[in-house]
């Protein structure tokens, strides 16, 4: 059996963390390494390794986590805008190989991102 995601973990309650929702597809909690006043992390509970592995029949899936992320925007009160990211593979940085939507709010960013 594949060894269980950092993000799996999370859900299945072995590694503590800062749970902001949880439904049947996915959960989100606080990055625990925080880049911006509000950072969330939107994870699908199946561990679909990067958006490189999305395949059409998860389109609904990921149409959810924007969902969720928007509710969890105005749930933090980020009426003055916010930012979603996913970092795909070694050049954007991504870092833990369970896909994760990165909400981020609480103060003005820049554009192009470093
Ligand atoms: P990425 O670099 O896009 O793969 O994002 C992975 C994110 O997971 C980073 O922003 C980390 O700070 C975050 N992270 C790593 N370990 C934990 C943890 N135990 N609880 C919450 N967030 C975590």
């Amino acid at each position: 059996m594949a060894e269980r995601t950092l993000f799996q973990k999370i859900m299945d309650g072995a590694i503590d963390a800062d749970i902001v929702h949880e439904d049947e597809h996915c959960i989100a909690f606080r990055d625990i390494n925080p880049q911006a006043p509000t950072h969330l992390l939107v994870v699908p509970r199946t561990p679909i390794p990067s958006l490189d592995e999305v395949t059409a029949d998860d389109a609904p899936l990921i149409g959810h986590l924007f969902v969720v992320a928007r509710k969890l925007a105005a749930q933090e009160g980020l009426s003055e805008g916010y930012r979603t990211v996913f970092n795909c593979g070694a050049h954007a940085g991504q870092s833990v190989d369970h896909l994760h939507l990165h909400l981020l709010g609480g103060r003005p960013m820049e554009w192009p991102p470093g």
